[in-house]
C-alpha cells in the first residue's frame, strides 16, 4: 500500500505501541525497570534498549528513516558517540567533514587522541578530498548536510559511492534536515544519526538522539551502546513520540516559510547575504534539490555594516534568540558569540563564518508574521 510511505501517515501509525487492554488511542507508557525474565521479552531492561516504548519509537524513526532499525537515545551526543565508539577502534581512522555539530567537533579533539583513533578533516567533501585523506587504517566518513552555520550541502551519492569503493561504513548527521526532507539510506548512508532534541521532538521541551540503520550495524552498535548506557528514560520516549505525530506537518510548514523568509532576505538592501539551499543563488542548489524533497527551516544570513546587530536582536518581538533549534518557536542566535565560540576567530575565518552572521531556525509561526518582525528590527537598528 503506497499509503504506508506517506510522511504524515509513518509519523501517526509507524511502531505504534497499541494499547491492547483498554483500547487507547495513544501508546500505554511502560515505566518498568523490573521485568518478569520469564515474561514474553527476554532481559528487557531500559538501559538496554530494548523497553516497549523504545522498542516502538525506534520502529518509527526507522520507517522515517527508509531503515531496518532504529534505536533512541538520551541525546544526540549519545547518538553520535555511541556510533563512533561502536565502529572505530585504537589504531583506526575516521574522515570527517569539518563543518560538523560543534560538540561532535569537541567530541574528535577531546576523546580521539585519548582512544588512539586517528582522524582527517576535510574543508570540502569531494571527490579529491576523500581520496588524499584515505588511509590503509580508515574506517568510516562522517558528515553532516545540510551544515551549520552556512547551510553547505555535502553530496550524499558521491560520499556513499567512495565508501563503498573502499569498503567504510558512512555516518551522517541528519538533524538540520530531518527525515521528512531528506533520507540518507535512499543514496547508500549507511548509519543515519538525528539530536531528536531539534525537529523530532520540536517543542524545545525534550533531549534525545536517534540512530537508525541496517539490523547488522544495529547489532553492533547496540552491543556498544549498552555498555556507555546513554538510553532515555520511557517518559521521555512516549514525549518523543507524541512529538513525532506531528514531525511531517511541522518540518513541511517550517520549510514553506523559511523558503519565503529567504527570499525576502535576500531581497532586502539591509541584509548582505542569506545562505539557504532553497535559493537559487546557492552555489549548491542543484545539488541540494537533487537529494532533498525541500530546503528545511534553518538559514543563516549577515546583516548589512549599517545595522547594529545588538540593536536588531533587541527588537525582535516573535523570533526568539536563544540557543538551540527547530521548535516550533523562531529562533536566532549569533554562531560567533554562542553554538561557535569556542572556535578561534581564526579557525571561525577560515570556515567563513561572520562576527556578522546570524543563524535563524524558523518555527510554525506564519511567514508573514515573521518577515514583519524582520522587517522592523531592521528599521529600529538602522545606523542613521
Ligand atoms: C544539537 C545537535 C547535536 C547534539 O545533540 P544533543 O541532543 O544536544 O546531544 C548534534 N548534531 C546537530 C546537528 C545538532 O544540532
Amino acid at each position: 500500500m503506497k499509503e504506508n510511505r506517506n510522511p504524515n501517515y509513518i509519523c501517526v501509525h509507524a511502531g505504534q505501541l497499541k494499547d491492547e487492554i483498554y483500547g487507547g488511542a495513544t501508546a500505554p507508557i511502560y515505566t518498568s525497570t523490573a521485568y518478569d525474565y520469564r515474561g514474553p521479552g527476554t532481559n528487557l531492561y531500559p538501559r538496554y534498549f530494548n523497553t516497549p516504548n523504545q522498542v516502538a519509537l525506534g520502529k518509527k524513526i526507522a520507517a522515517l528513516e527508509n531503515s531496518e532499525a532504529g534505536m533512541i537515545f538520551g541525546s544526540g551526543m549519545a547518538a553520535i558517540s555511541a556510533v563512533f565508539l561502536a565502529f572505530l577502534k585504537s589504531g583506526d581512522h575516521i574522515i570527517l567533514q569539518r563543518a560538523i555539530y560543534g560538540g561532535t567537533s569537541h567530541f574528535v579533539s577531546a576523546e580521539f587522541e585519548k582512544l588512539g583513533i586517528d582522524f582527517t578533516m576535510i574543508e570540502h567533501v569531494d571527490k579529491q578530498s576523500l581520496e588524499a585523506s584515505l588511509k590503509s587504517n580508515t574506517k568510516m566518513v562522517y558528515i553532516e548536510t545540510p551544515s551549520n552555520p552556512l547551510l553547505e550541502i555535502t553530496d550524499l551519492s558521491l560520499v556513499s559511492a567512495f565508501a563503498k569503493a573502499n569498503s567504510l561504513i558512512t555516518a551522517i548527521d541528519n538533524t538540520f534536515a530531518s527525515p521528512i526532507n531528506q533520507t540518507p539510506a535512499d543514496f547508500g548512508i549507511d548509519i543515519i544519526i538525528h539530536s531528536a532534541t531539534k525537529y523530532l521532538g520540536g517543542h524545545s521541551d525534550i533531549c534525545a538522539g536517534t540512530v537508525s540503520c541496517s539490523q547488522q550495524h544495529m547489532e553492533r552498535i547496540w552491543n556498544t551502546a549498552k555498555n556507555y548506557g546513554g538510553s532515555l528514560s520511557d517518559q521521555t520516549v512516549y514525549l518523543l513520540e507524541r512529538s513525532m505525530k506531528t514531525l511531517a506537518l511541522r518540518v513541511k510548514k517550517q520549510s514553506r516559510s523559511a523558503k519565503k523568509i529567504a527570499k525576502f532576505l535576500e531581497k532586502h538592501s539591509s541584509i548582505k547575504k542569506v545562505n539557504y539551499p532553497g535559493l537559487k543563488s546557492h552555489p549548491q542548489h542543484q545539488l541540494a534539490k537533487s537529494q532533498m524533497n525541500a530546503y528545511g527551516g534553518m538559514m543563516s544570513f549577515e546583516l548589512e555594516d549599517d545595522i547594529d546587530q545588538s540593536i536588531f536582536l533587541e527588537n525582535l518581538e516573535v523570533i526568539f534568540p536563544a540557543l538551540s533549534l527547530a521548535g516550533v518557536e523562531s529562533t536566532i542566535l549569533a554562531p560567533t558569540t554562542t553554538s561557535h565560540s569556542l572556535l578561534s576567530p581564526e579557525e571561525r575565518k577560515e570556515q567563513g563564518i561572520s562576527d556578522r552572521l546570524l543563524r535563524f531556525s524558523v518555527g510554525i509561526e506564519e511567514a508573514r508574521i515573521l518577515i514583519a518582525d524582520l522587517e522592523n528590527a531592521i528599521s529600529k537598528s538602522q545606523n542613521k
